[in-house]
C-alpha cells in the first residue's frame, strides 16, 4: 500500500468516526407525575449523554420550569407537574444550547467556566470556544 492509499484508508476512517457522532440522539425524558410532583427517572442517562453533573441539568432544569428539585434515589424530583413531552422539549433545549456544539455540532462539548451570567463552552472535537448565556 503507498502512502496515497494509507491516507485514504485513515481519512474513510475518519469520517466514518465522526458519521457515528452525528447519529448522536438526545434523550427523551423518562418521567411520570405523582400528585404535585414530576419524578424524571432517567436523569442519570440524560447526565452521562451530556457528559455534565447531574446537579447541572437539575439546576437548569429548576430555571427553566420555575421550580424546586430534588434528587431521590437516582431519579430527580421536581415540585410541579410537567408533562413528559413538555420536559422532553427543556431537555432537548438544553442540548441544543449548552451541548451540542454550534460550529461541528458534535456533542462533544465542557464548560470552561463561567463569568458574569456566561459560560463559557469549549468544544473537545473541533476547537470551537464561544459563549452562551448561563442559566
Ligand atoms: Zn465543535
Amino acid at each position: 500500500m503507498n502512502y496515497e492509499e494509507l491516507l485514504d484508508r485513515a481519512f474513510l476512517q475518519i469520517s466514518q468516526l465522526s458519521e457515528e457522532k452525528v447519529d448522536f440522539k438526545i434523550p427523551e425524558a423518562d418521567s411520570m407525575i405523582q400528585g404535585n410532583k414530576t419524578i424524571l427517572r432517567n436523569i442519570s442517562v440524560i447526565a452521562d449523554s451530556a457528559r455534565r453533573d447531574k446537579a447541572e441539568i437539575a439546576k437548569y432544569l429548576t430555571r427553566e420550569i420555575a421550580a424546586p428539585t430534588s434528587m431521590d434515589n437516582q431519579s430527580l424530583v421536581i415540585s410541579a407537574k410537567v408533562q413528559q413531552t413538555a420536559l422532553s422539549e427543556k431537555i432537548k433545549k438544553y442540548f441544543e444550547i449548552y451541548i451540542i456544539c454550534k460550529e461541528c455540532h458534535k456533542p462533544d462539548t465542557k464548560v470552561q467556566g463561567t463569568e458574569r451570567g456566561y459560560m463559557t463552552i469549549v468544544c473537545e472535537a473541533c476547537g470551537a470556544r464561544y459563549t452562551v448565556k448561563s442559566y
